[in-house]
């Protein structure tokens, strides 16, 4: 059976070509008043950042736990988050505004230091060396979104031209790539210009 997207938390499409952009991809649009929310709950997110690979899955194991003990500071890391995730999505698209560097640097000074790096999906993943805390999936999110905002990568961050769609993504075609995905908001667009020309030749 063909995989069914867009659903939950667990099987999000990862357009982003970067984990700091694929979470501000966790609501579906920024743009519209009562979006597609992925993150409803801390659990949410865990699942989301192992399929994002914010996180291992031996790490989310043991963030289920701390969250079962401790259920109101997993609620606050998720809000963090939620806050954190709009701040990005204007510093990503828009000439940066004081009050989203102050949000993003809160999270920066709480964020430890990149110091090893740990083997997740076959991949290679940046890992602090430290006890494990609820706010992990965040770190990767925070170190990889900095990376973004402060490189030339920072040029290559593109918003779907999908109506309505806020999915942001790495053009490294060089100005080609207009949609999250061709599935999605390319095939849409597709199937209206199609009915464009249809109606033209009425
Ligand atoms: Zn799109």
């Amino acid at each position: 059976m063909r995989a069914q997207y867009n659903t939950h938390a667990g099987n999000v499409r990862l357009v982003g070509g970067a984990v700091g952009l694929d979470f501000v991809n966790t609501v579906n649009s920024m743009l519209v008043a009562q979006p597609k929310e992925y993150l409803e709950t801390y659990a949410d997110l865990l699942t989301w950042s192992v399929h994002a690979q914010a996180c291992t899955s031996a790490e989310a194991a043991q963030l289920h736990q701390l969250a079962a003990a401790q259920p109101a500071a997993a609620h606050a890391c998720l809000e963090r988050g939620w806050r954190v995730r709009a701040s990005l999505f204007r510093l990503l698209t828009s000439a940066p505004q004081a009050e989203d560097v102050r949000c993003l640097n809160t999270e920066l000074q709480t964020t430890p230091n990149r110091q090893q790096l740990a083997i997740s999906a076959d991949q290679l993943v940046w890992a602090a060396a430290q006890p494990l805390r609820l706010d992990r999936p965040l770190w990767s999110v925070v170190w990889s979104a900095a990376d973004i905002l402060t490189s030339a990568q920072h040029q290559q961050v593109r918003q779907c031209a999908g109506a309505g769609c806020s999915w942001l993504f790495l053009d490294t075609t060089g100005g080609r790539r207009h949609w999250c995905s061709m599935q999605d908001c390319g095939n849409r667009a597709k199937a209206q210009r199609h009915y464009q020309r249809l109606r033209a030749t009425d």
